[in-house]
């Protein structure tokens, strides 16, 4: 069983179904009655963890066995700058590609339970294309409005499964669109009973609760010690925020003595939190955005004040990373670890390499990577890795002529 506390005024919400508080509008927490984590493995994908999940009756669980990625131990990149103790979470193995999966699949599940017809969202392609699987998978209606420059590839995705795509103008690069988005696709879902699906923590608090199943495993995964730090790419912010309070969760459970380190990774070109953070100050929403990282560039960051808190609680930092810098360490990534992984993602693996460059990491610590989504999401940037490769066409005879490398 769960209830909902406001971060805001600490009043616990009499309506379990509240997407905000109602006094305040503060951001809703999902607490537990109990602190215990008792697993259910009979249950699909992510839901093993259901007593800490916000869904009253197992019947409504719609899954796609999301969850249960890899922590790949880093054969070369991190052994190459001497941190032995470097792991990938690869979140892109997860049935759409994205760590999304693992909202989706709480928040539709969710819709079932209450008995909602559609769905409606925003979203630059990941969260898109998990909603509308998992939508698809429960037979219920979608409807996304998308950013003006969102990469093809991921509008093909969310095509596929069905649900109405709609492209917003200036959406993605102006306050005033994004802002205004929001608020309108709220009051259709008020019009229409629907539920409205925002990958973030101040807007879909019970959805939220899955993406921080991540830190469970990661406990699970290094045999319940906690990494001394994690790096997430953050745009929203709600990334980071659900994996923070996972770990704190498993730690209160008694699984682990003590929470690592958080470390947001924005795109330099449009990072409000990163500058906050260094400013000591509230976020400020950017008039513009200078990125192509597509699923981090978000000029206003619904939960950036959360993750202010939460660096500020784990006592991490902040810190943005060149486009250039990102695309670099994509193609290092798939070409000395194997990791297959789109630009957004790869950013955290610049990070790393610029920490330890800087001395902030020590060669001792174990450092964790979230790989949130896989390389074929967005092709451009595929294009852009692949192009000065060559790709000579040969006749068959000429294959006894190849030089080893
Ligand atoms: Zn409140």
């Amino acid at each position: 069983m769960f209830h909902l506390v406001c971060m805001d005024c600490g009043r616990t919400c009499g309506d379990m179904t509240a997407a905000n508080c109602p006094h305040d509008g503060g951001v809703l927490d999902v607490r537990y009655h109990s602190a215990e984590i008792p697993l259910q493995p009979q249950l699909p994908g992510i839901w093993r963890y259901a007593a800490r999940l916000p869904l009253t009756d197992e019947k409504h669980i719609v899954s796609l066995g999301e969850g249960d990625t890899p922590l790949m131990p880093s054969s070369q990149l991190g052994p190459d700058i001497s941190l032995p103790q470097l792991y990938f979470k690869n979140e892109g193995l997860n049935p759409t590609g994205s760590y999304k999966d693992r909202i989706a699949s709480v928040g539709i599940s969710y819709l079932r339970q209450l008995g909602r017809r559609a769905w409606a969202a925003t979203s630059s392609g990941n969260a898109g294309a998990s909603l509308a699987a998992y939508g698809a998978r429960a037979a219920v209606d979608g409807y996304l409005f998308t950013l003006e420059r969102a990469p093809r590839a991921k509008i093909a995705q969310i095509l596929s499964y069905g649900p109405q795509v709609m492209s917003v103008k200036r959406l993605g690069y102006d306050p005033a669109a994004e802002k205004a988005t929001w608020a309108n696709i709220a009051a259709l879902c008020a019009a229409n009973d629907w539920l409205m699906l925002i990958t973030a923590r101040s807007n879909s608090p019970h959805a939220m609760e899955g993406a921080k199943t991540i830190a469970y495993e990661i406990c699970e995964q290094l045999y319940d010690q906690a990494p001394d730090v994690v790096y997430v790419p953050v745009g929203g912010g709600g990334l980071l925020s659900a994996i923070w309070k996972g770990f704190k969760e498993w730690r209160k459970a008694g699984y682990i003595d003590r929470l690592p380190r958080m470390v947001a990774v924005q795109p330099l070109g449009c990072d409000p939190i990163t500058q906050a953070w260094a400013a000591g100050r509230p976020i400020e929403p950017l008039d513009d955005c200078k990125s192509a990282l597509s699923g981090i560039i978000l000029t206003s960051p619904p939960d950036g004040d959360l993750v202010i808190q939460d660096l500020r609680e784990s006592d991490g930092w902040a810190l943005s990373i060149p486009d250039e810098a990102a695309y670099r360490a994509q193609s290092e990534l798939a070409s000395r670890e194997g990791l297959f992984v789109e630009p957004a993602a790869a950013v955290v693996w610049a990070a790393i390499k610029a920490d330890r460059q800087s001395g902030r990491l020590r060669g001792d610590e174990k450092i964790v990577g979230i790989l949130t989504g896989i390389g074929f999401k967005d092709s451009a940037a595929i294009q852009r890795m692949t192009d000065d490769k060559p790709l000579p066409m040969i006749e068959a005879d000429e294959i006894l002529h190849v030089n080893p490398r």
